[in-house]
């Protein structure tokens, strides 16, 4: 790794090969050059060393009073293999393709610190969209440039001319595209993200987010992996698999890409109640009532989305892929305080830019949807 010069970093595979579109270039070189060689912490999981008595990490000899299971005494694996196998499977790629992390926030944060220098390069963004990646852009120093999704009469489109040009232009070194996205709904269609992948080669990381890709039921980004090694895409057990608090994402990569992220990433990043829990949900009986809920929730939202397009005081209703309804209201205010005053919080999206009189409704059950329509079937036309 160490062996890649500067004068690799830009382009990778060989740039007539590259612009014919036959081989995609090594993302080894848009990682920070001052990282190619960076083994991080060494820590005592990191050694494959064989045994039956652990005295080598400083652990106490004794479980805790309240560790019943005598689960926690030991520091966990970095990344334990039976989970990793089992989102390997779920996602359909290699082991050595996917790095778990907690939640898909922390690769969001190893991406941008692996990629980006430290107050430099950049990150590109299409709001209205997830806030986190300007958070770790942030905080990391790295400046966040914005390509907006355009509203369309279909929806929110992402426009992938003007994020190729904005990524060439501030030389960033990473797309981050939301698809399903949040708060736009909008699924985005892979052979546009196969095109900016191809177009960025040897320039950029494209970045998929699809925390809601289970509601989506189109191709996930994961398929484009093969033929563009400088695609990268988020997945996690916090929406549709119910896992919010246990904080189990992954990264979907290159295979050489995911061995630096783990060097970026913390020594025991994974807590084993998280871990043990995770398993568990991805066992087949678990994943088949998932798959039960998630049809569910897709017939929710179709019958919400007709119904509220007629509800008084309604403005417009996107097209959603996910688990969320993005609505637009004569009066967000007021729609905002009846689903309130009824116990009912919605995310009031009009910090968001050209979201001024909208808002993010999650579906719930059929029974917490019922009491959102009844509410806004009160809303004052007029108003
Ligand atoms: C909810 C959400 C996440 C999830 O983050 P976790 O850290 O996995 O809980 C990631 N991206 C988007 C777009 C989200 O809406």
């Amino acid at each position: 790794m160490s062996s890649i010069s500067s004068s690799d970093a830009t382009v990778g595979a060989s740039p007539v090969a590259a612009a014919a579109g036959l081989v995609s270039s090594d993302p080894l070189a848009l990682v920070r050059e001052d990282l190619r060689g960076f083994a991080g912490y060494r820590s005592a999981r990191t050694d494959k060393v064989e045994g039956s008595v652990w005295l080598n990490a400083n652990e106490s000899a004794w479980a805790n009073e309240a560790d019943t299971g005598c689960a926690a005494r030991r520091y966990p694996q970095p990344q334990p293999a039976a989970l990793r196998q089992a989102l390997a499977d779920l996602y359909g790629c290699a082991t050595g393709q996917l790095l778990v992390g907690r939640g898909s926030d922390e690769p969001i944060d190893l991406l941008i610190r692996a990629l980006c220098r430290p107050g430099g390069d950049a990150i590109v963004v299409t709001p209205p969209t997830f806030g986190m990646y300007a958070v770790c852009a942030r905080l990391h120093g790295t400046p966040v440039v914005d390509v907006p999704l355009v509203d369309t009469a279909e929806g929110f489109t992402c426009d992938f001319r003007a994020a190729e040009r904005a990524a060439r232009e501030t030389g960033a070194r990473i797309v981050f595209l939301c698809s399903p996205g949040n708060p736009s709904g909008t699924a985005l269609p892979s052979t546009e993200i196969a095109a900016l992948a191809r177009a960025l080669d040897g320039r950029a990381l494209v970045v998929v987010d699809e925390a809601y890709q289970e509601y989506a039921g189109t191709p996930s980004a994961v398929t484009l992996l093969e033929a563009h090694r400088n695609v990268a895409v988020l997945r996690t057990l916090s929406k549709a698999h119910a896992l919010a608090a246990a904080r189990i994402g992954a990264v979907i990569a290159d295979p050489a890409l995911i061995e630096v992220l783990q060097r970026c990433q913390a020594p025991y990043p994974l807590p084993q109640p998280s871990v043990e829990l995770a398993c568990r949900a991805l066992a087949p009986q678990a994943r088949a009532e998932t798959a039960r809920r998630i049809d569910i929730t897709r017939a929710e939202r179709d019958r919400l989305a007709g119904l509220l397009a007629r509800a008084p005081g309604v403005r417009c209703v996107y097209p959603s892929s996910a688990n969320f309804l993005l609505i637009r209201f004569n009066d967000p205010r007021a729609a905002y305080a009846r689903l309130l005053a009824a116990g009912i919080v919605a995310r009031d999206m009009r910090q968001a830019p050209g979201l001024g009189d909208a808002l993010r409704i999650s579906l719930g059950t059929p029974v917490q949807n019922d009491a959102v329509l009844a509410t806004l079937a009160g809303l004052e036309a007029a108003a």
